[in-house]
């Protein structure tokens, strides 16, 4: 296997410059070996769980972009109309009057128990 000692052909200064190269070289003749002896799938799939985990995080990534968009609301709040973002799914409170609310296509709506009839109460002095 005169493949291996290619490095050892140039002078000892270049070692390390052709380090990378060896490296290149022998993963090759591994790839190459394995699957000249009926080991192509294990390449196969070697490349395959490569790609793989360079593309998890690409997919998260965009994945994260998606879910954000989808699950965060942009809105006003009914009470005092100060603007602010909030998840879709849960109930949550304005962070300027504290008012218990939750979303409602794709706006803000005050958090009302089933049976309670929403008054206006006029405070006359
Ligand atoms: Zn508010």
């Amino acid at each position: 296997m005169k493949y291996y000692t290619f490095g050892n052909n140039f002078p000892s200064g270049d070692g390390d410059r052709w380090s990378g190269v060896r490296f290149w070289v022998t993963t090759l003749l591994v790839f190459w070996t394995l699957s000249t002896i009926g080991l192509g799938w294990l390449v196969n799939s070697i490349f395959i769980l490569i790609g793989l985990i360079a593309l998890v995080p690409v997919i998260g990534f965009f994945g994260l972009q998606w879910w954000i968009k989808w699950n965060i609301v942009t809105a006003e709040c009914p009470i005092c109309d100060a603007s602010f973002n909030a998840s879709r799914s849960s109930q949550f409170q304005c962070p300027n009057c504290g008012e218990p609310l939750q979303e409602q296509q794709n706006k803000f709506v005050r958090i009302t128990p089933p049976g309670t009839i929403d008054i206006d109460v006029q405070v006359v002095d």
